[in-house]
């Protein structure tokens, strides 16, 4: 496995960041994930636009173009003979003295982990995971925007701990207003009555590219869709129920909390078929 910093592949053991980098140090940072099918990644422009909005709202200067990072993601793919890969490509503000000062850092640390995609069980597909709505609120908007891909994943993983303690395999959170926002890796959609229905990007929660895609193809499948606040009651009571993002796809719920909901439903067997990856 080698791994892309600054430049230059390392060895997995050899790929080491300074104690003084600032993501180390303060969480100070952005990433994006991807999947590679047949060597294409898919989407890589929507993720590559989706780094540089992160990095804007951080106010973090990428100092290479899209087509740049483009063939390094590329690049690190061809180094590692992969096709079949996930992809972990981050910015962090870069090695500094300690202070929250980002000047205090010369130049960003960039860095791109390609290793070989592995599915999620087909068990998991076929008979649904369970979530749970966690205690832990999704940051507020105004405080760490969910819209930033952020290294800076605390609120994610104590909605995780929550997850794992309840044995389920994804925590969704609830906005500050009470309404649904997002899960700790994925977005969230239900389906009632025939229309398909995700918390709105006003929600406080991620512009997932899976999740845009879901919706651009549903209007195409002819499947009506709607994007709303949605509460507890509106999850308990949903016909179907599914959690997207890149490695994922669409994921069946089948438990939510100790609640089950129908599952694999018509809604979800026309996306299943998609080409998510
Ligand atoms: N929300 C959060 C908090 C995430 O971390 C992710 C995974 N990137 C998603 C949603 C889904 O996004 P995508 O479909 O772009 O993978």
């Amino acid at each position: 496995m080698k791994i892309f910093i600054n430049g230059k592949f390392y060895s997995k053991k050899a790929a080491k960041i300074s104690i003084f980098d600032h993501g180390y140090l303060y969480g100070d940072g952005i990433y994006e994930t991807m999947r590679s099918s047949n060597g294409i990644v898919f989407k890589v422009d929507e993720h590559i636009e989706r780094l540089f909005h992160s990095a804007k709202m951080i106010y973090l200067d990428i100092p290479y173009s899209r087509e740049e990072i483009k063939k390094t993601i590329y690049k690190t793919l061809k180094v590692n003979k992969l096709k079949n890969a996930y992809i972990r490509m981050s910015f962090s503000r870069g090695f500094g003295e300690i202070g929250l000062d980002p000047e205090l850092c010369e130049k960003p640390t960039f860095a791109i982990i390609a290793k070989k995609f592995i599915p999620y069980p087909k068990e998991y597909y076929k008979n649904g995971v369970k979530i749970i709505v966690a205690k832990t609120k999704r940051n507020h908007p105004e405080s760490i925007s969910p819209e930033i891909k952020s290294t800076n994943f605390l609120n994610n993983i104590l909605a995780k701990i929550e997850a794992k303690k309840q044995n389920a395999f994804e925590a969704i959170m609830l906005n500050l207003d009470g309404f649904v926002a997002e899960g700790t890796i994925s977005n969230i959609f239900i389906v009632k009555k025939g229309i398909l229905t995700t918390p709105s990007l006003k929600c406080g929660i991620l512009d997932g590219i899976t999740r845009k895609y879901i919706l651009e193809n549903a209007k195409k499948l002819k499947i009506k869709v709607k994007e709303t606040n949605l509460s507890i009651n509106d999850l308990y009571t949903a016909d179907e129920c599914f959690i997207t993002n890149t490695s994922l796809g669409v994921m069946p719920v089948r438990f939510i909390n100790d609640k089950s909901v129908k599952f694999n439903g018509d809604v979800i067997n026309k996306l299943k078929r998609l080409k998510l990856g």
